[in-house]
């Protein structure tokens, strides 16, 4: 599933080159998880002033009005001179002057969704709830900690939620739990100021380095993500139960919170 680095990479990778362009068309091909909500037609003549990142969202930002893309579980975004002929599970095209915008979606959790503006209901629904943004400069450890205070749910699970800090997804709230040495399982609430920033500073580096990982695959990027849809960091955790930890020699341990596979070192993690 694109995480937060997938989809930021995905934006890097062609946000300067989508910029000034102008709609010449746009076409659907099955229906995405919600519908577009406007004409295909009404999008031409618009021009396009640029890329930005909300959380999963990627905001193309119109002259007129915006479109959210979201990748859903399989989505890519590709961005070409010319597109060759939609394939099977190409979903959404936006043909531009610059090239044309494409959505590759097999499993179709993905969506391309119009909005007037921010304060239009359907991009205040689907963006109104997001947390804080991980890697901007709202992510403030003593706000982070004040959240964490009023949440009584396991540490991990309060990451995964999203309505605290954005777009750690479970793989890395794993491993930026390793790094601050707290246990999954840990109540959000007893989580000290001086742990706190641990896990602040844990969740920017996992996520910073995604992100630069995946920035030096980026001139290959256009099709789509590795085989496990995430960018392969070398995992201190994650994926890596009863196999030793490799900062202390102890097995690592899986559990399931949530529904969600959970890996974390007994020695390193209190
Ligand atoms: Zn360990």
């Amino acid at each position: 599933m694109p995480e937060l680095p997938e989809v930021e990479v995905t934006r890097r990778s062609f946000a300067d080159r989508i910029a000034g362009a102008q709609v010449l068309a746009a076409r659907l091909g099955k229906p995405l998880r919600w519908p577009l909500g406007c004409d295909l037609q009404a999008l031409a003549g618009r021009q396009v002033l640029g890329v930005r990142r909300r959380g999963k969202y990627l905001l193309v930002d119109l002259d007129r009005g915006l479109l959210l893309v979201h990748l859903g579980m399989s989505g890519s975004l590709s961005f070409t001179p010319e597109a060759p002929a939609a394939g099977v599970h190409d979903h959404f095209d936006l043909f531009t002057t610059q090239g044309v915008l494409r959505l590759n979606d097999p499993r179709r959790f993905g969506a391309v969704v119009h909005a007037t503006g921010e304060d239009d209901p359907v991009a205040v629904k689907l963006l109104g709830r997001l947390g804080v943004e991980p890697l901007g400069p709202d992510f403030d450890p003593q706000v982070f900690h004040a959240g964490l205070r009023r949440r009584h749910a396991p540490i991990k699970q309060v990451l995964l939620a999203g309505d605290l800090v954005v777009g750690v997804g479970n793989i890395y709230a794993s491993e930026a739990l390793f790094l601050a040495g707290i246990r999954p399982t840990t109540r959000a609430s007893r989580i000290s100021l001086a742990r706190a920033t641990l896990l602040h500073a844990a969740v920017k580096d996992v996520l910073a380095r995604a992100v630069e990982k995946g920035g030096s695959t980026l001139r290959d990027f256009s099709n789509a993500w590795g085989e496990e849809g995430y960018f392969q960091l070398e995992a201190m955790v994650y994926d890596r139960a009863g196999e030793p930890c490799r900062v202390c020699g102890r097995a690592v341990r899986r559990l399931v919170q949530g529904q969600r596979a959970t890996y974390y070192c007994p020695g390193c993690q209190a």
